[in-house]
């Protein structure tokens, strides 16, 4: 998972970080509202957290799929085709505990003061 807010100048995603499980563990550790600059057009701004959403991490779940592809493919060399069913749903767990944590973080919004 990863969290980022758009740029309220540019409208370009920025990544942000600390990432937390919840809004809520995020508020805990940085306030409701956070300065941060754009990566892109360096304008500073204060982004409350309920702008700061989550989205799935596709790097993760690519790599995963690729180190499933390759035990896969060694415990295919090595035994029988069968293993390949115990690899390959590797990534797609972890695709779905993303979109649980995604969704987790999504939907609490702290209430506004
Ligand atoms: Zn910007």
């Amino acid at each position: 998972m990863r969290l980022q807010y758009v740029c309220v100048s540019c409208r370009q995603p920025n990544k942000y970080t600390p990432v937390a499980a919840t809004r809520g563990d995020l508020q805990m550790k940085v306030g409701d509202e956070v300065q941060v600059s754009c990566k892109r057009c360096k304008e500073e701004q204060k982004v409350h957290l309920n702008k700061i959403s989550a989205a799935v991490n596709n790097k993760w779940i690519v790599i995963s799929f690729f180190i499933s592809l390759i035990i896969s493919l060694i415990l295919w060399i090595l035994f029988a085709g069968i293993w390949l069913i115990i690899a390959i749903p590797i990534p797609m767990i972890l695709w779905a505990a993303e979109n649980n944590a995604v969704r987790n973080f999504n939907r609490y919004r702290i209430r506004k003061k």
